[in-house]
C-alpha cells in the first residue's frame, strides 16, 4: 500500500494546521490545531480516530497547531512528542483557550494534563521512532522551540517545514532547512506571494518612532501577541538601550519566564534576560493605572485588541493624540485592531482613534522569496504541497515554484489525499 499525505487542516487556509502522513492504515499526525470563526468560537479540522495514531508531533505551541490536540487523549493516550519549550507554552495557551472557550470544547484542563503530562519530549536532530515512521525535528526559525519535521516512511522522505522564517530576528537564528534530502516537501504559504522589507529596516523604523512619540512625552501602546512576539519587541527595545519606562503587561510575562527557562532555545538568551530585567512587570491595578500616564511603552497582549490588558489599555488612550498605537502583528478582519488600523475608529460607537496608529511588518512567517530558497536547497525533491496559505496566495506561488524549481506543486483543500507512488 502507498504512503498517503491526508490534509485534515490547512488546505487552502491559514492556520488549523493538521497533515496525517498514512501507511497501511496507520498514520503519524503533524499538528492538530484550530482556527476560530467570527463569533471567536474554534473550529477543528477533519476527524482521525485516535486508535489509528502512532504518534502525534507538534511543531509549535500557537493555537493553530495544537488547539484541537487534547480531543484525541479523551479516551486513549496516543504517543505525543515535543519539544520541551512547546509543552511548557501549549499548557498556557490550552488552559487559556479552555477559560474562553471552555463550553465549546471537548475536552477540559484534566484532558490537557493527561496528553502534556505523556508526551515524550525530543530535540533538534533526534531520529525518533514512532511505529512505522521514523522522524527527525529540524530547526525551522519560526518561534522558540518551533520545529519543521522530516518523516522517513517506506522509502518517502516528507519534510513538513510548519511555520517557519529564514531571517534572523531577535529571538531566532534563520531556519536551518538547506540540504536536506526530500522527495516531497509540504510547505507553509502564508506570505507566498510577496516579500518582506528587510527585517532591520522594519526594527529601525520602529525605533525611531517609539523614540518620536516618548520624546513629546506620549505613551507607545504595542498590543502583542503573547507568544514570541512580545518578547522579540521587549528585546529590540532593550538591545538599543531605550531609556523610558517600558511596562510588561498579560501572559507575555509567563511566556517570557518560560523562555528564559529554556535559554538554548532562544538566539541569545542574555538579551532577552536583559529585556526582562530593564523592563517592569505589571503586578496589578495600580501599576496598570500608572503605566499609561507617563511617557513611555507598554506591550500588552492581546496583539489584535479583542481582549486581555491591551484592550483596557487603548480605552485609556485612544483620545489623546500625543499617545500611539503600534501595531505589530497580522489584524485580522473584523478585530479591533483592523479597524483601528483601517478606519481609525474603536467600538460600537466608532469613537475617532486621535493617538498615531501605525503598523510594523515583524512576521514570524518566511516570504515569497525564502520559500524559493528553501525550496531550492531541498535535495531530490520531486512534488511541492502547498499549506497554510490563502488560495490565491498559493495559485501565484505555484506558478512560481513551478517555473523556478521544476517540480510538481498541489494545493490540496480539507480532506484530499496525495498519494506517494
Ligand atoms: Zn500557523
Ligand atoms: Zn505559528
Amino acid at each position: 500500500m502507498s504512503v498517503k499525505i491526508k490534509i485534515l487542516g490547512s488546505g487552502r487556509e491559514v492556520g488549523r494546521a493538521a497533515i496525517g502522513i498514512e501507511k497501511n492504515g496507520r498514520i503519524l499526525l503533524l499538528d492538530y490545531g484550530v482556527n476560530f470563526d467570527e463569533n471567536d468560537q474554534p473550529i477543528f479540522p477533519e476527524h482521525v480516530r485516535p486508535r489509528d495514531l502512532d504518534g502525534v508531533f507538534l511543531t509549535h505551541s500557537h493555537l493553530d497547531h495544537i488547539g484541537a490536540a487534547p480531543y484525541l487523549f479523551v479516551s486513549i493516550l496516543p504517543r505525543l512528542y515535543a519539544l520541551p519549550v512547546t509543552l511548557d507554552v501549549s499548557r498556557l495557551l490550552l488552559y487559556d483557550m479552555i477559560k474562553l472557550n471552555g463550553p465549546y470544547l471537548p475536552y477540559d484542563e484534566a484532558t490537557v494534563d493527561d496528553m502534556l503530562g505523556h508526551a515524550e519530549t525530543v530535540h533538534y536532530g533526534d531520529t525518533v521512532e514512532a511505529g512505522m515512521f521514523q522522524f527527525e525535528p529540524l530547526y525551522n526559525g519560526h518561534i522558540p522551540g518551533s520545529a519543521a519535521v522530516l518523516v522517513h516512511v517506506d522509502g518517502h522522505s516528507i519534510l513538513y517545514t510548519s511555520d517557519m522564517n529564514t531571517v534572523e530576528t531577535k529571538l531566532m537564528e534563520p531556519a536551518r532547512l538547506d540540504g536536506v534530502k526530500a522527495d516531497t516537501v509540504i510547505i507553509e504559504s502564508t506570505y507566498g506571494a510577496s516579500n518582506h522589507p528587510p527585517r532591520v529596516e522594519t526594527e529601525d523604523h520602529f525605533y525611531h518612532s517609539v523614540l518620536e512619540v516618548v520624546e513629546q512625552g506620549g505613551t507607545v501602546l504595542v498590543p502583542s501577541f503573547s507568544v514570541s512576539r512580545g518578547q522579540e519587541i521587549m528585546s529590540i527595545l532593550a538591545e538599543r538601550g531605550f531609556d523610558y519606562p517600558v511596562w510588561i503587561d498579560g501572559m507575555i510575562r509567563q511566556i517570557t519566564e518560560i523562555y528564559l527557562a529554556h535559554g538554548e532555545y532562544l538566539r541569545d538568551a542574555g538579551l532577552l534576560a536583559k529585556a526582562a530585567s530593564m523592563f517592569r512587570m505589571v503586578k496589578g491595578w495600580q501599576d496598570r493605572r500608572r503605566a499609561y500616564k507617563r511617557p513611555g511603552v507598554i506591550i500588552a497582549s492581546a496583539g489584535m485588541l479583542k481582549g486581555g490588558p491591551s484592550l483596557y489599555y487603548l480605552k485609556k488612550m485612544f483620545a489623546n493624540p500625543r499617545n500611539a498605537i503600534f501595531l505589530v502583528s497580522y489584524q485580522a478582519p473584523g478585530t479591533p485592531g483592523r479597524r483601528i488600523l483601517e478606519e481609525g475608529v474603536f467600538g460600537e460607537e466608532n469613537l475617532p482613534v486621535l493617538a498615531r496608529v501605525q503598523w510594523f511588518d515583524f512576521s514570524s512567517h518566511t516570504d515569497k522569496r525564502g520559500i524559493l530558497r528553501v525550496l531550492r536547497g531541498v535535495r531530490g525533491l520531486e512534488r511541492v504541497v502547498l499549506v497554510h496559505g490563502d488560495p490565491a496566495v498559493q495559485r501565484v506561488l505555484a506558478e512560481r515554484v513551478k517555473e523556478e524549481i521544476g517540480v510538481d506543486v498541489q494545493i490540496p483543500g480539507n480532506g484530499e489525499e496525495i498519494v506517494l507512488d
